[in-house]
């Protein structure tokens, strides 16, 4: 998505995107329709933009997105004052959701907004650098130019900071006069920027390091499973350990820290209440040897707990 949209905007963050990208353009009387499982900076932007109509639907439950669509159109016709504007009805999905690895259904999303006259808006954090030869979620799927509103990171497979909106011209230089947070905040600072850069530059000239993110991602997904871990629904290189107790998901992580493996436990409020979790992220740089190093250690603390 980044590389090769209409325009693009950035920002100091993909949070700080997400606030923009979508209480910029939506208000009280507009309609918004979001996953149940979408990123924290989306749940806020849409409390920010004050949206009296708002819809969650089970995650990534295309039926019950179907449902909330026709209610959304029903209500459009009520809430529509003469002379005004109709109500915006804006579908808001994560590309990769972040906590469990699963991809959106979003060419079933594409279609079905195109159906009921909706827009489209996808975060897209976790596919750039790793779906679609690095390009992201749009290319994944083969949708380029069929989403209105795309938003990055480049905090996470670029591992530096900031954050992009991408989409048409038009609404791009709309975000540029208006985007509160971009015009009454500072940018991101030269070095970052420089950075941002190279990481593109090395992306787009080879997509070796997706490759091997790829491999390594199989390699210690598949070593999980054979010691007997739970690695949920994940289908992308974000790779939970499940294991569902709060206090037993702190438990492991410091064990695994004293064993020199750093590896963040993951619990409420950032996921339910009882699916707390270890979420291991394999990069493109690890070798072969850090990835078995990694496993021992889950083995030793995943059998000292007795979750394996
Ligand atoms: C990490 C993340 C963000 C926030 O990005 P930052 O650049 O860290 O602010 C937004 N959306 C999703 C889905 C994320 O995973």
């Amino acid at each position: 998505m980044i590389i090769g949209a209409e325009a693009a905007f950035l920002l100091p963050g993909g949070f700080i995107a997400n606030i923009v990208a979508i209480a910029t353009i939506v208000g009280k009387d507009d309609i918004v329709i979001s996953d149940e499982l979408n990123h924290a900076s989306i749940i806020d932007a849409i409390k920010l933009a004050q949206v009296k109509n708002k819809f969650i639907y089970k995650h990534k439950d295309m039926g019950e997105l179907e449902v909330r669509l026709q209610e959304s159109v029903a209500l459009v016709k009520t809430l529509q004052k003469s002379g005004e504007r109709a109500p915006i009805i804006l579908i808001i999905s994560d590309g990769v959701f972040s906590m469990d690895g699963d991809i959106a259904p979003l060419p079933e999303i594409v279609a079905l907004a195109k159906q009921y006259g909706a827009i489209t808006m996808v975060d897209d954090a976790h596919g750039e650098g790793v779906l679609g030869q690095g390009r992201g979620i749009a290319h994944h799927f083969n949708l380029k130019g069929q989403l209105d509103i795309e938003v990055g990171t480049l905090s996470k497979a670029f591992g530096v900071l900031g954050g992009v909106i991408t989409g048409k011209k038009e609404l791009i230089e709309y975000y540029r006069q208006k985007g509160r947070p971009y015009l009454f905040s500072t940018g991101l600072s030269v070095a970052d920027t420089a950075a941002v850069i190279k990481g593109i530059e090395i992306l787009s000239r080879s997509n070796g390091l997706v490759k091997k993110l790829w491999s390594n991602a199989k390699y210690l997904r598949d070593g999980f499973i054979k010691l007997g871990f739970d690695t949920g629904q994940t289908e992308t290189p974000i790779t939970p350990v499940m294991l569902g107790d709060e206090n037993l998901a702190k438990e492991f992580s410091a064990k695994l820290l004293a064993r020199r493996v750093f590896a963040t436990p993951i619990k409420y409020p950032m996921v339910a209440l009882g699916k707390a979790r270890i979420r291991a992220m394999p990069s493109a740089v690890h070798s072969k040897k850090d990835l078995d190093f990694g496993l021992s250690a889950f083995a030793a603390v995943g059998k000292e707990l007795g979750v394996i």
